[in-house]
């Protein structure tokens, strides 16, 4: 079965990610972090979700903030 991070539901940044006019920009984080199982623990993200907090809705996996 092909992965996925656990918290792609209802990760307000996968949905962005996803739908976004800026997908094809953004779509590295994608198969850079969400679909890869080697890395998506090193998502921002992630890191701050397995913490117990919950990460601001424009942290970009890679720890930058997504500008509008
Ligand atoms: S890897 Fe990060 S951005 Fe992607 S779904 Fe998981 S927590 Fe969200």
């Amino acid at each position: 079965m092909d992965f996925k991070c656990k918290n792609m539901e209802g990760c307000p940044m996968y949905d962005y990610l996803t739908t976004s006019v800026r997908i094809i920009q953004l779509q590295p984080f994608l198969n850079e972090y969400c679909l890869n199982s080697n890395n998506y623990n090193r998502c921002a993200r992630y890191k701050i979700i397995e913490n117990g907090n919950e990460p601001p809705s424009n942290l970009l996996p890679n720890g930058d903030t997504l500008k509008n």
